[in-house]
C-alpha cells in the first residue's frame, strides 16, 4: 500500500489545529505528507495592521515553518483570497492536479457534511468551500479524461471538523509536538499559554478513552470498477 497523505486546508494553521497530532503519528509510521493550502490567510486579524503583501509573506513563512517541524515533503500554496475563497473550475482543477501528482492514499480535509452552523469558526465559508472542492476533486482525479494526467484513486477521506465523528485518534504522545506546530503560526495568537491551555482542554474532551485525541469522520472510498467511471458514456 502507498503511504502518502495529502492534507488540504483553507488557511495556514487549519491542519495543525485539526489534525497536527495525527500527522505526527502517520509521519512516524512512514507516511510521506504533503500539504495544500487554499488561501493566503492574509486576513488573520492579529496582523491586519500590516500591509497585505507582508501579511501574506508572514503567513506563508509560518506555514512553511510548521511544515518543516513536521517534515512535510511539500506545501502547495493555491494563493486564493482569505475569506473570499470561491468554488471555481480553476480551484478544482488545481486540486486534481495535486492529487494526480502526489497520489495520496489518504486525504485529510474539512468534513463537507458538517453544515451544522454551530460554530462561526469551524463553519467558516472558506472551510465549507474547500471541503466540497476537495471531495469533488477526489472524484475527478479517478477519471482519465476529465483532467490531464493519469487517473489516481484515493482510498480514504479522513474528514476533520466533523459533526458526527466515527473515529478518535489517540494523540496523547504527540500533544506537545502538535502545540509546537501551532506555535509556528505566531501571528494568530498573542498569548502562548492561553493557546496551549485551550488546545489541551479541547482535545481532552472528545472521548474518555484517551487523554488527548483528534476527531475524524473516516470514509473509505470504494475502488472504481473502471478508472473511467465518471466518463459520460453518452458521448
Ligand atoms: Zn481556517
Amino acid at each position: 500500500m502507498r503511504k502518502v497523505i495529502l492534507a488540504v486546508s483553507a488557511h495556514p494553521d487549519d491542519i495543525e489545529f485539526s489534525c497536527g497530532g495525527t500527522m505526527f503519528k502517520y509521519k512516524e509510521s512512514g507516511y510521506d505528507i504533503f500539504f495544500a493550502v487554499a488561501t493566503n490567510g492574509e486576513n488573520g486579524f492579529k496582523i491586519k495592521h500590516k500591509p497585505k503583501a507582508e501579511r501574506i509573506k508572514i503567513r506563508h513563512k509560518e506555514q512553511l515553518k510548521a511544515a518543516a517541524i513536521l517534515g512535510v515533503k511539500e506545501v502547495f500554496f493555491l494563493n486564493q483570497r482569505d475569506c473570499h475563497l470561491e468554488y471555481t473550475e480553476s480551484l478544482r482543477s488545481k486540486l486534481v492536479k495535486i492529487i494526480k501528482a502526489v497520489k495520496p492514499d489518504i486525504i485529510f480535509s474539512f468534513d463537507p457534511a458538517n453544515k451544522s452552523f454551530e460554530s462561526i469558526n469551524l463553519n467558516h465559508r472558506d472551510h465549507r468551500i474547500i471541503a466540497e472542492a476537495v471531495f469533488d476533486a477526489v472524484f475527478a482525479a479517478r477519471n482519465r479524461y476529465a483532467y490531464p494526467g493519469n487517473p489516481h484513486a484515493v482510498s480514504f477521506f479522513h474528514f476533520f471538523g466533523p459533526e458526527k465523528p466515527n473515529f478518535f485518534e489517540n494523540i496523547t504522545k504527540y500533544i506537545d509536538s502538535k502545540i509546537r506546530l501551532i506555535e509556528a503560526h505566531r501571528s494568530q495568537f498573542d498569548d502562548h499559554d492561553s493557546m496551549s491551555k485551550w488546545v489541551r482542554s479541547h482535545l481532552s474532551n472528545y472521548t474518555r478513552k484517551y487523554k488527548y485525541s483528534e476527531k475524524f469522520r473516516i470514509v473509505e472510498i470504494k475502488k472504481p470498477f473502471v478508472m473511467e467511471d465518471c466518463d459520460d458514456k453518452s458521448k
